[in-house]
């Protein structure tokens, strides 16, 4: 696990930065006429050790999400054994030669972008476990960044994903590029949001009872640090927030 941290942490600034991200929510969906109980707080770990996820667990924070796999199966493995009841997410690009571990160790899995990765997950979910909760990725900035399934392509991949036996299809998910834009930013989220609409529609026609299909398709995540306030104003259901929880991360591991 890296471990750059060198000072010791104050417990307070946690709970402060997670007082102040939670508020900034309930601010948020308050604007949107919103509930805050639709929107979750993911708490993006990367990067950070064991100590540090626990400590946030200590505060309330149940759901966390990591990128890169060596990492998060290391942290698990620390976290498990302390707090089994946590929730973690892989929002990070998927090789597909790892998804087994991802299979096995991860509730979630929100960067699903192309047919092959789905269906190798769900023939490595294991049995003894419920179905893998999974999202579609979606490239909302076009040439602008490079992962995630061009939108054209998601409704293809949407009904694909609804069809594997171990997997949960749950909606979309995205990153659009970075912008100080609230104008763009909103209209990133919303291309990502009526896509999701679109796609929610053809689920209800096509959904078996094996699949419920469109009744369990009602994520968004999207929003991060940065554009949170932009994304719940367009219908986030999920945010992925690192930086305002935890700090600023090393420059080496930026995505
Ligand atoms: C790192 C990362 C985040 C969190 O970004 P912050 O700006 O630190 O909040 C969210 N989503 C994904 C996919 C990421 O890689």
């Amino acid at each position: 696990m890296r471990e750059h941290e060198t000072h010791a942490y104050p417990a307070h600034a946690a709970s402060g930065r997670l007082n102040a991200v939670l508020g900034r929510i309930a601010d948020a969906c308050t604007s949107a006429h919103r509930s805050p109980e639709t929107v979750t707080l993911l708490a993006v770990s990367k990067t950070w050790n064991a100590s540090r996820v626990l400590e946030l667990a200590a505060l309330g924070q149940r759901a966390f999400a990591e990128n890169y796999l060596q990492e998060a199966l290391e942290k698990i493995g620390a976290c498990r054994a302390v707090a089994p009841d946590l929730v973690w997410h892989f929002i990070g690009p998927i090789q597909s030669n790892k998804t087994k571990p991802i299979a096995e160790q991860f509730d979630w899995v929100h960067s699903i972008d192309r047919d092959k990765i789905a269906r190798r997950l769900s023939e490595q979910r294991p049995d003894h476990l419920p179905p893998l909760q999974v999202c579609i990725q979606v490239n909302v900035s076009g040439e602008g960044s490079k992962s995630g399934c061009p939108p054209e392509q998601a409704q293809a991949l949407a009904l694909a994903v609804a069809s594997l036996p171990r997997l949960r299809l749950r909606g979309l998910m995205a990153i659009p590029e970075p912008s100080t834009d609230v104008g763009l930013q909103r209209a990133r989220f919303a291309l990502l949001a009526r896509l999701a609409r679109q796609i929610r529609k053809e689920l209800a026609t096509t959904g078996s009872s094996e699949n419920p299909g469109a009744r369990d398709f009602s994520m968004l995540s999207m929003g991060m640090s940065d554009d949170l306030e932009a994304a719940i104003a367009e219908g986030a259901t999920m945010v992925r927030v690192g930086t305002a929880l935890f700090g600023k991360r090393p420059p080496k591991h930026e995505p």
